[in-house]
């Protein structure tokens, strides 16, 4: 079933004409049409521009397009619904931003349009992205392809289950932090979050712009590669996009591991760590060290105040980025007598409570009087978290964690408590504070029911190529990536 397949093996069956793009195009379609009244990954697709676009590209095919150039030729991709695509809808999860129709492609878009994709549907997520369950959307909650009675993750719990469920051949998320490389974990897929400023944030709606940034889920790590090299690079349009050389990530793939030095933070070894899980990673370093790698013990100190910092800084960033969504220019509208009003009538309604909560903690740390003892310090933390990470980086090559504390938990299990809901997070969080690269790959499953787990890699700044290759080869001698959820 071609839906089924990863990039590198569509892109060679449709090089060598084994199938056409709109083949490929149906099969997600109907795959869709099939599985996703379950899964609920998708909250809109547009079926009859997608095969349009297929049959475009076939035409370039047909006409001698070259796949090396165009490495994404016929492939369709799903993208969350935080990134803008021209003439589609883009309501991030949210009420306030019902029925805005974007007028512009985001630059990963463009990217992504450039080198051949097929750009199809819009994927479920937390409301502008703050959770980690994809229960905050305020649409509909999505549900883990390998039990539906459990969530996938989040934010971009909608991207992981619909590559899990093979739905779509990759997908498009954004991490600040965790909301990748989580529900990566918690779908048994790969998910990368590049360093800042890798990739483009123009046309991401904003969360909290120093920690925010897009990455791909894909079936396996290859194709990670492969997606990281077309959304990667310098774009005038985003001033903390960074002008460092863009690598050829795939070619990295092919070294071994002999000697890589793999830092084992002896903070990340806490006690919320579920037993199965833990079983997984260790075996999983293991593993890793049969293949050659160096492991060391390395100390993160600051680990621990990971968490509240970033509770600090992404809420305030928040506060700031949703203060644009006032009934003025974009979406929803609440009339009310006079401005003032009008704004609290649109944001009153248009906006969910984890939302609110965000918006209200925000602006409380940036309040005068308040500013230095919340915001300030935690900026200092936040450097003091980057300089444990780049010293570690001196002995290490990449960091080894858990990328989730437990497997995926039940529907309604932790959304009454924002703060259980915020400690799904606890190993993720720290890589968007430092600004660092990670990735998450699949590493085994829990008994009973059987779930997927995570193995978490981090990176320098600007060391994908280092974390592909090293989850590549740990991929290529396990094959965890290759199972598929129980639907039918
Ligand atoms: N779960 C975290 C939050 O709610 C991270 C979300 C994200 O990475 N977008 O803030």
């Amino acid at each position: 079933m071609l839906n089924q397949l990863t990039i590198s093996e569509l892109t060679a069956r449709l090089a060598t004409r084994q199938c056409s793009a709109r083949e490929a195009m149906q099969a997600c379609l109907e795959r869709v049409a099939r599985v996703d009244g379950r899964v609920k990954a998708f909250l809109s697709y547009d079926a009859a521009d997608a095969l349009a676009r297929a049959e475009a590209a076939d035409k370039a095919i047909a006409a001698g397009a070259n796949f090396k150039q165009r490495p994404l030729l016929g492939v369709p991709i799903a993208v969350k619904d935080v990134l803008c695509v021209k003439n589609h809808p883009c309501n991030c999860g949210s009420k306030i931003l019902d029925k805005f129709i974007s007028p512009y492609d985001a630059t990963v878009i463009e990217r992504l349009k450039a080198a051949g994709a097929i750009v199809f549907g819009r994927l479920n997520m937390d409301e502008f992205a703050m959770g980690s369950s994809t229960e905050n959307s305020a649409f509909f909650t999505t549900l883990n392809p390998w039990d539906t009675t459990r969530i996938p993750g989040g934010s971009s719990g909608g991207s992981a289950a619909a590559v899990a469920a093979d739905e779509a051949i990759a997908t498009l998320g954004s991490d600040t932090g965790g909301s990748i490389r989580q529900p990566a974990a918690l779908c048994g897929v790969v998910g990368l979050k590049p360093t800042y400023g890798r990739v483009s944030r123009y046309g991401l709606v904003a969360f909290a712009s120093s920690l925010d940034q897009v990455g791909p889920f894909t079936k396996d790590v290859r194709d990670a590669a492969t997606m990281l090299g077309v959304i990667s690079g310098l774009d005038p349009r985003d001033s903390t996009s960074v002008p460092e050389p863009v690598p050829n990530y795939a070619a990295a793939l092919n070294g071994g591991i002999k000697g890589v030095k793999l830092g084992l933070p002896r903070e990340y070894m806490i006690g919320g760590l579920d037993a199965e899980v833990k079983l997984a990673v260790d075996s999983a370093v293991q593993q890793l060290q049969k293949l050659g790698a160096q492991l060391m013990e390395i100390s993160l100190p600051h680990t621990d105040y990971a968490g509240a910092t970033y509770y600090i800084i992404a809420p305030a960033e928040a506060s700031a980025n949703l203060a644009r969504f006032d009934g003025i220019r974009y979406g929803l509208r609440v009339d009310g007598a006079g401005p003032i009003e009008l704004y609290g009538n649109t944001r009153g309604a248009g906006f969910g409570a984890e939302v609110k909560r965000r918006i209200i903690l925000g602006t409380y740390v940036l309040s005068s009087g308040y500013y230095d003892a919340y915001y300030l310090r935690a900026q200092k933390v936040r450097t003091l978290i980057r300089q444990d990470f780049l010293k570690a980086f001196e002995k290490v090559d990449a960091i080894v964690t858990p990328t989730t504390p437990t497997a995926a938990f039940k529907a309604g299990e932790k959304s009454g408590d924002p703060l259980e809901m915020y400690l799904s997070d606890i190993f993720t969080v720290a890589a968007n504070v430092a600004g660092i690269c990670g990735i998450s790959v699949p590493c085994g499953f829990t008994r009973s029911p059987r779930l997927p787990i995570g193995l978490q890699l981090l990176g320098k700044p600007f060391g994908e190529e280092t974390i592909l290759q090293i989850a590549h080869a740990y991929e290529q001698n396990t094959g965890w990536h290759k199972e598929k959820p129980p639907l039918p």
